[in-house]
Order: C-alpha cells, then sequence, then structure tokens
C-alpha cells in the first residue's frame, strides 16, 4: 500500500471484478471461493464491499474502467432487492458509461424481475452456468437446476435482449461422449453469442467413486468441440472461451492482455501495474474492519513469463520478437510438432497447442 501511495499519479484501473461469495449449496467439483448457508452475512458484506470501493477509490483511479464483472459464487441468490442495493453500492463509487458489466447467474436463480433490473441497472452481458443439459449428469455434480430449467434460463437471458454466455463442463467422469456431444449442440442451438467449456478438473484420481477421464478422453472431447463449435461459426479465442465474431468478453480479455484490474471480495485479484494481490480466501477477513492482502512485486522476468503465457492463451498470441533469443531452437521444433504457428510478426498457439499450454510455455521458456 505504500508502494501505491508513493506513485506520484493514481494508476488507472481497466476492468472491477466484484466476488459474490454465496452459494445455496456446495457443487460437489466446486474449486471457488463461497460459502453454502452464509446469507445471513450479505448485508455485511455488501457493507464491506462499499468500504473496499470507497478505500481504494482514495489510491486508485477509475475513471477509465471499462468493464466490470459481478462473478461467484452466485450473484443471483441475491434477492432482486439486494442485487439493487449491490449495483447503488458498485455504480455509486464506479461511475460513468462502461463497455461491458457482466453478471453470472445460475438457472435456478434467474427470473423475468431481475433480468429487468439488470437491464434497469446497465448489466449488458449475462453469463449462465448451465454446465450440462444432461439432468442426471447435473445432478452427479450437485448442481441444482435441471437441463430443462437451464435450457429455459438461457431462452429468458435471450429474450431480454442481453449479450448471452453459457458455461459448460466437459470430460465429466463417467459422461458418455454422445452425451457432452448433445449438450454442446444444444448449446449451439440456442445460438449465444459466447460458450465457455472447461475441462473437468478435480484434485484426485477419483470423484464421487468415478476414475477422472484420460488425457486423451480430454483431447477427443476437447478436439471435437473446437470443430463443432467452429462449423457453428465460434471463434476459439482463448483456450475454453469461443464467441461469435466480436462479441469476445471484453473483460477476460483484458485480464489476458495484463491491463490493470482491481477483485474486490475474498480470494479476488488484482494486478496494479507490477503488484498482484488477493484478498484472503476468508469471507470473515473482509468483513473485518482491515482485512489482509497477499502482496506480490513482479520481477521483470515474471512480467515477460506472464505476457508470454497469458498472450499465448488467446487467439490474438504474442510478437515473436517476446520470444528471448535462447528459446529460439525449442520455438522451431513446437513449431515442427504444430503446436505453436507464426503469422507475419505474429505467434500463437494452435488448437493442440492451447490442449497443452502449462508445458508447452515451460519447455519454450525453461
Ligand atoms: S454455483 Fe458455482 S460457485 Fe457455487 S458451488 Fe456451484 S460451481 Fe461453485
Amino acid at each position: 500500500l505504500k508502494f501505491l501511495r508513493s506513485k506520484k499519479a493514481k494508476p488507472a484501473i481497466n476492468s472491477v471484478y466484484v466476488h459474490i461469495p454465496f452459494c445455496r449449496s456446495k457443487c460437489y467439483y466446486c474449486d471457488f471461493y463461497s460459502l453454502a448457508g452464509a446469507d445471513e452475512k450479505i448485508d455485511k458484506y455488501l457493507e464491506a464491499l462499499l468500504r473496499e470501493l470507497d478505500f481504494w477509490s482514495e489510491l486508485l483511479d477509475f475513471s477509465s474502467v471499462e468493464t466490470i464483472y459481478f462473478g461467484g459464487g452466485t450473484p443471483t441468490l441475491l434477492s432482486s432487492s439486494k442485487l439493487n442495493d449491490l449495483f447503488e453500492i458498485v455504480f455509486s463509487v464506479l461511475k460513468g458509461s462502461f463497455i461491458e458489466v457482466t453478471l453470472e447467474a445460475n438457472p435456478e436463480s434467474l427470473s423475468e424481475e431481475k433480468l429487468s433490473l439488470f437491464r434497469k441497472r446497465g448489466v449488458t452481458r449475462v453469463s449462465v452456468g448451465i454446465q450440462s443439459f444432461d439432468s442426471k449428469i447435473l445432478n452427479f455434480l450437485g448442481r441444482l437446476h435441471s437441463a430443462e430449467q437451464a435450457f429455459k434460463a438461457a431462452e429468458l437471458v435471450k429474450e431480454h435482449g442481453f449479450n448471452l454466455s453459457l458455461d459448460f463442463i466437459y470430460g465429466i467422469p463417467g459422461e458418455p461422449f454422445s452425451s457432452w456431444k448433445k449438450t454442446l449442440l444444444k448449446a449451439a442451438e440456442l445460438q449465444p453469442d459466447s460458450i465457455s467449456c472447461y475441462a473437468f478438473s478435480f484434485r484426485g484420481k477419483k470423484f464421487r467413486g468415478r476414475s477422472l477421464k484420460s488425457d486423451d478422453d480430454y483431447f477427443e472431447e476437447y478436439i471435437w468441440t473446437v470443430n463443432c463449435l467452429k462449423t457453428h461459426g465460434y471463434r476459439h479465442y482463448e483456450i475454453s472461451n469461443w464467441a461469435l465474431p466480436g462479441k469476445e468478453c471484453r473483460h477476460n480479455l483484458n485480464y489476458w492482455l495484463r491491463k490493470n484490474y482491481l477483485g474486490l471480495g475474498p480470494a479476488a485479484a488484482s494486478l496494479i501495474d507490477d503488484l498482484r494481490f488477493s484478498y484472503e480466501p476468508e469471507l470473515n477477513n473482509f468483513l473485518a474492519e482491515s482485512p489482509h492482502f497477499y502482496f506480490e512485486k513482479l520481477l521483470p522476468e515474471q512480467i515477460q513469463m506472464e505476457e508470454i503465457y497469458l498472450g499465448l492463451r488467446t487467439n490474438l498470441g504474442i510478437k515473436l520478437a517476446q520470444i528471448p533469443p535462447r528459446s529460439l531452437k525449442k520455438l522451431e521444433g513446437l513449431i515442427k510438432e504444430k503446436l505453436l504457428e507464426i503469422e507475419g510478426d505474429c505467434l500463437r498457439a494452435t488448437d493442440r497447442g492451447m490442449f497443452v499450454l502449462d508445458r508447452l510455455v515451460l519447455e519454450l521458456l525453461e
């Protein structure tokens, strides 16, 4: 904080993430910081959000905020009136017009009333957590909604004219490939603006008694997903994200481009110039008068590594010149393996390369 205060001008923030760490129940696979059964703390949480926004507005310049993202947790768990309070708080400090305001919604807690409120309060993009269009799989994952509810929720968001984004998981233990195919084809039928497909991830070899899929199985589902979405007109713009042309999530692009962002809420992370920090992943810490953070000042080598890693996650790629000379021989090999490709002065990961990006970047920069 001393470091931030010592800056001559307040650093300008491009994106703000607001975490809503409340869920009705915990999905069995979930690794995000969220709590079930803590709804009585929502009012206190909103007060803490206002306190933190006021605090940061002393140190940071919010006048160039382009995107805001309300994520969770489950933002739609809040009642319409609490959501209204949330918007009131956030927009009392973040003023102006934004390129994109996203809110994450879960099918079982989305309603026409809430969608009308979102429209009134300037939300432009609604990201619905669907995960699967197979009710048995949803039940196995511990989701609270059925496939039918999920489909209806997506249709409702579309009818209300929002930029619609849908989230899915592939590679779920025990799920036949045919079931994933049906899910994705049904998603494409809805023609959302963007689709996120995340590989199932879980620490351990088994999930609820079922073995995790092999890398080959994951890869088969991933490559099928890439091809299927391409034929439906979607661009693969990041490892797990596809969008119709011009409909990419601007907020996430700002993360990958390493623009300055502020994250509010337990476990929420921020990047301000060469400073990375996050709140402790603990609700009570955030509610306390002066919450604790983890701070890290990044060294130039770390920043270089991050720029390469984050750039290669996206279809924007990086400039060829960003690759250190010592890695050029390795680069040649990875291009031969068809994991990376060059176009002009731009270096990009291929679809296959994106699937093994962690290994690829380590190999390239070791
Ligand atoms: S709704 Fe989302 S954040 Fe909440 S437990 Fe399920 S996966 Fe996690």
